[in-house]
């Protein structure tokens, strides 16, 4: 406890500080970024606008969800919900996006599917050469940051999506993999403190956030770890 609010006292000290990058959202991308920079010796400022979710603050029944989404319609000029809901429905011209507003972006809500990279992506002449010799490296890191497990039990409801995702999957010895936590595998070698995590029960409340605290969203490793990393 002691150590925690030193370590708040220092953040907040430390926010009086200049800053050599400041990261705008906390999803994948910026919270892949703030981990490697922070590694590195930079010092970064992670700029989220959404609030920090517990397990217990999900929903979990459709009533409860309608207190978690706000619609905003551009063309219409209104919007209903509040500010820092966990879903963000915007509509403009004929566009419709929904995206998660919150620590953690989108790995909060989303279906934490990881499959590998196909071959015809990492082949792709956009991306710099360098990338693909280094790509089995990266993708091996990612998985053990989100500590990526084979789902035990074959759930019916799954299936569809389990038939999408094998034609996806290059190797067919690979299983699809998840993010989430069903306490079978080993914690990762990862040189960083990993948060507790709970044990998936199968409630299917993924994409609402899990309320047992299984789905490993960056908030419990890449955020944790850059925010570990500053302080080292
Ligand atoms: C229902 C669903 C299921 C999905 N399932 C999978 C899956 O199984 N596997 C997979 O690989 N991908 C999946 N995805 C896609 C994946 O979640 C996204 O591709 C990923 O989250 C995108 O990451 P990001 O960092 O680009 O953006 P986001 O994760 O959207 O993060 C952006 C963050 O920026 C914040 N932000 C926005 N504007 C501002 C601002 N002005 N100031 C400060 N903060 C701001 C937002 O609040 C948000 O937290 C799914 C997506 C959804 C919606």
């Amino acid at each position: 406890m002691e150590k925690q609010e030193d370590t708040g006292k220092r953040l907040i000290d430390k926010e009086q500080d200049d800053f050599d990058a400041i990261i705008v959202g906390s999803g994948y991308g910026g919270s892949v970024a703030s981990f490697r920079l922070a590694m590195a010796g930079i010092k970064v400022c992670l700029v989220e606008k959404g609030r920090q979710w517990e397990s217990h603050d999900f929903a979990t029944d459709s009533l409860e969800i309608m207190s978690t989404v706000r619609m905003e319609n551009r063309n219409l000029s209104f919007s209903f919900g509040p500010k820092d809901a966990l879903f963000q429905v915007y509509e403009h011209n004929d566009s419709l996006a929904a995206v998660a507003c919150g620590l953690g972006g989108g790995s909060l809500v989303n279906a934490g599917v990881m499959l590998p990279t196909p071959v015809r992506a990492r082949r792709n002449p956009k991306w710099p050469k360098e990338w693909e010799r280094d790509w089995d490296i990266c993708e091996a890191s990612a998985a053990a940051m989100l500590r990526v497990q084979s789902v035990p039990v074959r759930f019916p409801v799954a299936k569809v999506m389990g038939g999408i995702a094998n034609g996806e999957i290059e190797d067919g010895s690979q299983d699809m993999k998840l993010s989430i936590n069903f306490d079978l595998e080993e914690p990762p070698s990862n040189p960083m403190k990993p948060q507790q995590m709970g044990s998936c029960l199968a409630c299917g409340n993924c994409l609402a956030g899990c309320p047992y605290n299984a789905k490993n969203s960056t908030d419990k490793n890449y955020i944790l770890s850059a925010i570990q990393a500053y302080f080292l």
